[in-house]
Formats: structure tokens, C-alpha cells, sequence
């Protein structure tokens, strides 16, 4: 065992996509005047997977550490806000629902505002549950405003992401990072070397002959997995049986139909679409599964459904669903695609990347590479993308559609414990629980439980303490304040006029 305490001085970054730079710039915020010297290797020949541009609220978090300022931001990667996800045909062909960012209504008695919501819908005498979220309301209705500071108010609470494009968000994060030292290295690795003593990484090969050393290796070389794959031989856990759909194909158009706050996923005979809207484009993409469909197929499927003509060729991904056993092995961190993937159906890739950065700083080591805190560290990335894993199977499973062989196959596959424990809860009595501090809270797997069908048995008991007339009054309030609330919000296209328009070349 490493008993070391002496500090790292060294840390080599190898890729240059989302997870390199936002890990650069990151470190270089963190540990801004302090004797570490950064070093980030990434070569324009191989190229970054450039998607990634749908993201999810605590990415503002991320933005906070950095400090950026958040209009500046938006407008230098061409940014749109996203308050949610509309998912077209995923219950049954002609059906869509939202999973928005915010919570529905407001919890009544201590008990969550769905258990009188479900007595009232399932008596006919209360709308869709879209009606009493503001984000919803106010996503389809083209609106978006920053939290206000009005006391009870919902435009108090407004939580929101962004999508924005993948290449300049990389060049703004490379920026950042270059401006608080770090050092950039155009090269391609051709070789590593691990010590013999204790098979920790040693040094990098550049094909020009280079030899990079350091104390501690990022690894963001993406589904290459340079270091803990191809050099350390880690291992990787494939889900692949939960979740077919192994490859992408992505193709942007000019946005020809109004460009609203949020993502639309829209599923096909097998996989699905998606469309992000930003500034400048449209990004398009369809994931699917390559036991169902043909890469040329994928092609046609998504050209056929854009709004528009395609402003670039295909670009093709292939992955396999899955994480690595170990994100931290030895001496290499792997943050990004090289620590395993979950198609981007919830866009979950870049919080996966930020997570990584910040539970890396959590136990960031010294030289000694304490085994214990490795160990901890790889056990949170365990448990953070099974459960992660199990609310994107949820999609899959709870579906009434038999339509396609695909789909056959997802609404009858075994799912893991975890799904089948929240299906069976909130089908008997509508309880939802987050546990385990897991990224989608009660208000996410409701949204997706009921929007994908399903309708529990019966609701909270205490909801029954409460006269219907009364219920009814209190659902009509919510839903008026909610309504009048949105009327006060400005379109989003205002609003992005007004404070963080792209300058468009
Ligand atoms: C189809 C698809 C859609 C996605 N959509 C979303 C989304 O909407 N939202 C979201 O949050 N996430 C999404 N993701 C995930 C997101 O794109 C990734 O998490 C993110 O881009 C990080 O990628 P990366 O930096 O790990 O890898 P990459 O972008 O592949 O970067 C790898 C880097 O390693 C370098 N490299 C590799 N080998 C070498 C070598 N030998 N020498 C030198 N350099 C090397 C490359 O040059 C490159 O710079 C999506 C992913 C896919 C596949």
C-alpha cells in the first residue's frame, strides 16, 4: 500500500471533448494559484464526438464554480434554455407527454400534491397533470424567464437548463482554461507506459516522440478509453439486454418550425429522435438499436423526419450501454464516455461528466493513492448511473406499445429490482420515493410513470380527509396561479433578444 502524503503536481488530461474541458476547466478554477500544473492532450485527428447539447438544471452548478457569467455563456455557444422534455409516441403513437424540470402543484397537509391530483383525475374531475406545472404550461407556450424574487409565487421557483452547441461549448470551457494556465497539447497518444512496480501509468507517447509524465491521468479520451481500458484492462459492465439501442446518427438542420424551451424526444419503430433547438440550428439525432436497424436505414429515418435540409453529413456513433467497473483505476480517473454511456434520452452525459469532476475533487489524492477512497469513489459512481440506468429503462418498459418487434421486447424484458420496486409502489398507492439522494427525484418518475400510462390503484388515505368540493377548489387555484403566472413571462426568442443573442456569422 501507498503511504505517500506528498501532494500531486501533475495532472494530464487526455481528450478534448465535453469531459476534457470541462475537467480543464474545472481544475484550473479549483486549483487556481496553487502549484498544480494541467495538462490536456487531444488530437484534431481523432476528433471529438461533438453531441452533447441537451443538459440538464445542475449544470448551473458547474456554471457557478466556474463563475461564469451565464449570458455571456449562452450566447457564445448559441444556447437556448430548456425547461423539459417532451416524449412524442413513447405510451402509444399520437400520445405525448412532458417530464419538465419543475415540481407539479403544490404538497397539501404534508402529503404530495399527486395523491389529490389522482383522486380528481381518476373521477374525470381534474385536467392533465401538465396543467399544474408551470414549466410545462410555460414550455408550450414558447415562455421563459430567470427565477423572480415574488414571495409565493411559482415564478419563484423556476428550475432550467440549456442546450447549446457541443463544439462551442468545448472552445468556451477551452478558453476559460487556457486563461487560468492550463497548457494544451496538440498530439496524438501512440503508445502508454505503466510502471512496472505497481502498473500505475507512467508516461504518454506522442506520435511526434513526446513523452508526457505525470502524477495523476484523466482519462476523457471517450469510447476509446485509452488509459482504463485499452492500458489498464478494467473492465466494463454491459446493460445492453435493458437498453438495445446502440447507435446514433446526428445531422443538424436550419429550424424551420418555432424553436420553444425544451427537447423533443419522438419514438420510433424502434429507438427514437430527438430534436434540440438552438440559436442558430436545429440538432437532430436518432438512437437506435443496430438489431433493428440498418445504419442506412437510421439515415433515412431521421432525414425523412427533419424540418429541414440536413447543414451537414451524418455523423455516426456506435457505443455499448454500460459503465466501466472501475472509473478510478491505480492512477487514472476516467470522466465522460470512457467511464461508460447511457443513451442521452434524459441528457444525462454532461451531469455525468460534472458529477465525475466533482466527486474527484471530493477525494482528489495525493501521492499515496489511498485504496479506501478509490474504492468509495467508484462505489458512487456505481450506484449514481444504476440509478440513473433504471429511470431511462423505465421509459422502455412502461409502454403500451406492441407494435414493432422493439417494442415487444421492451415492454416484456426483466427490468433491474430498482425499476420494478417504484413501478410496484406507485401502482398500488401512487407513493414515489427518492432514494438514495438519486439524480431523478419524485417529481421525474411521476412525470414519466404517468405519462408512459401508468394509473395506481389507489392514492394517499389522508387525501380522503379533504371534501372533493374543497380538492376541486384548491387543483382550480393552482391552476388559475399558474396560468396568470405564465401570461406574465416574456416568449423566449424575447428573452434571448433581449440578453444573450448569439452573434450569428
Ligand atoms: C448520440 C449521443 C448523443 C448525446 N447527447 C447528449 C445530450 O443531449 N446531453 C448530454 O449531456 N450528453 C449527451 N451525450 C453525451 C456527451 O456527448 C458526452 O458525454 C460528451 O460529449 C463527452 O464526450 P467525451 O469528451 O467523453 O468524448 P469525446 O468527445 O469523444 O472526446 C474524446 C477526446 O479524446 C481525444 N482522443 C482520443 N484518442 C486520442 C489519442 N489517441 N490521442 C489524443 N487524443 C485522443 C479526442 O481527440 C477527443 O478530444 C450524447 C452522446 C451521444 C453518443
Amino acid at each position: 500500500m501507498h503511504t505517500d502524503s506528498s501532494p500531486i503536481n501533475d495532472v494530464v488530461i487526455l481528450g478534448g471533448g465535453s469531459a476534457g474541458w470541462m475537467t480543464a476547466a474545472a481544475l484550473a478554477k479549483v486549483f487556481e494559484n496553487k502549484a498544480l500544473k494541467v495538462r490536456l492532450i487531444e488530437s484534431q485527428a481523432v476528433g471529438t464526438v461533438s453531441v452533447g447539447e441537451a443538459t440538464i438544471p445542475q449544470i448551473s452548478r458547474f456554471n457557478k464554480l466556474l463563475g461564469l457569467d451565464e449570458n455571456d455563456f449562452v450566447k457564445h455557444t448559441k444556447g437556448t434554455f430548456k425547461l423539459g422534455i417532451e416524449f412524442a409516441n413513447w405510451r402509444q403513437k399520437g400520445h405525448a407527454y412532458m417530464h419538465p424540470f419543475g415540481s407539479y402543484g403544490t404538497n397539501m397537509d404534508a402529503i404530495q400534491f399527486h395523491h389529490y391530483w389522482l383522486k380528481m383525475f381518476q373521477l374525470g374531475k381534474a385536467p392533465e397533470l401538465d396543467k399544474f406545472s408551470l414549466l410545462c404550461t410555460a414550455a408550450y407556450s414558447g415562455k421563459f424567464n430567470r427565477p423572480q424574487p415574488i414571495k409565493n409565487s411559482p415564478l419563484a421557483d423556476i428550475p432550467y437548463a440549456f442546450h447549446f452547441d457541443a463544439t462551442l461549448y468545448a472552445e468556451y470551457l477551452r478558453k476559460f482554461a487556457e486563461a487560468r494556465g492550463v497548457t494544451r497539447i496538440e498530439g496524438k497518444v501512440q503508445d502508454v507506459f505503466t510502471r512496472n512496480s505497481n502498473g500505475f501509468v507512467d508516461a504518454l507517447l506522442l506520435e511526434n516522440g513526446e513523452r508526457i509524465h505525470a502524477d495523476l491521468f484523466i482519462d476523457c479520451s471517450g469510447f476509446r478509453a485509452l488509459l482504463i481500458e485499452k492500458t489498464l484492462n478494467t473492465g466494463y459492465e454491459d446493460w445492453g439486454h435493458w437498453l438495445p439501442c446502440d447507435r446514433a446518427v446526428a445531422m443538424p438542420c436550419e429550424a424551420k418550425n418555432k424553436v420553444y424551451p425544451y427537447t423533443i424526444s419522438t419514438a420510433q419503430d424502434a429507438g427514437w429522435t430527438w430534436r434540440i433547438p438552438l440559436q442558430h440550428r436545429i440538432g437532430n439525432g436518432y438512437v437506435y438499436p443496430s438489431e433493428f436497424v440498418s445504419d442506412d436505414e437510421a439515415v433515412d429515418v431521421l432525414k425523412q423526419q427533419m424540418e429541414n435540409t440536413p447543414l451537414a453529413e451524418p455523423n455516426q456513433l456506435r457505443w455499448k450501454t454500460g459503465r466501466r467497473e472501475k472509473a478510478w483505476h491505480k492512477n487514472v480517473v476516467a470522466i465522460g464516455l470512457s467511464a461508460g454511456f447511457i443513451e442521452p434520452l434524459e441528457s444525462t452525459g454532461l451531469h455525468l461528466i460534472q458529477s465525475g469532476i466533482s466527486r474527484l475533487m471530493a477525494f482528489f489524492p495525493n501521492q499515496g493513492f489511498n485504496q479506501i477512497d478509490i474504492d468509495e469513489f467508484n462505489a458512487q459512481s456505481k450506484l449514481e448511473m444504476e440509478q440513473i440506468r433504471d429511470f431511462i429503462i423505465l421509459h422502455y418498459k412502461l409502454t403500451d406499445r406492441e407494435d414493432t418487434e422493439f417494442w415487444r421486447y421492451c415492454k416484456h424484458m426483466d427490468v433491474p429490482q430498482g425499476v420494478t420496486d417504484k413501478l410496484n409502489l406507485y401502482a398500488s398507492n401512487g407513493r414515489i420515493f427518492r432514494k438514495d439522494n438519486e439524480l431523478f427525484d419524485e417529481t421525474s418518475w411521476l412525470a414519466v410513470m404517468h405519462g408512459q400510462g401508468l394509473q395506481p390503484q389507489a392514492y394517499h388515505p389522508i387525501v380522503d380527509n379533504l371534501p372533493e368540493s374543497e380538492i376541486s377548489r384548491r387543483l382550480a387555484h393552482i391552476q388559475k396561479v399558474i396560468e396568470t403566472s405564465v401570461a406574465t413571462m416574456p416568449m423566449q426568442a424575447d428573452f434571448i433578444d433581449k440578453h444573450c443573442k448569439a452573434t450569428m456569422m
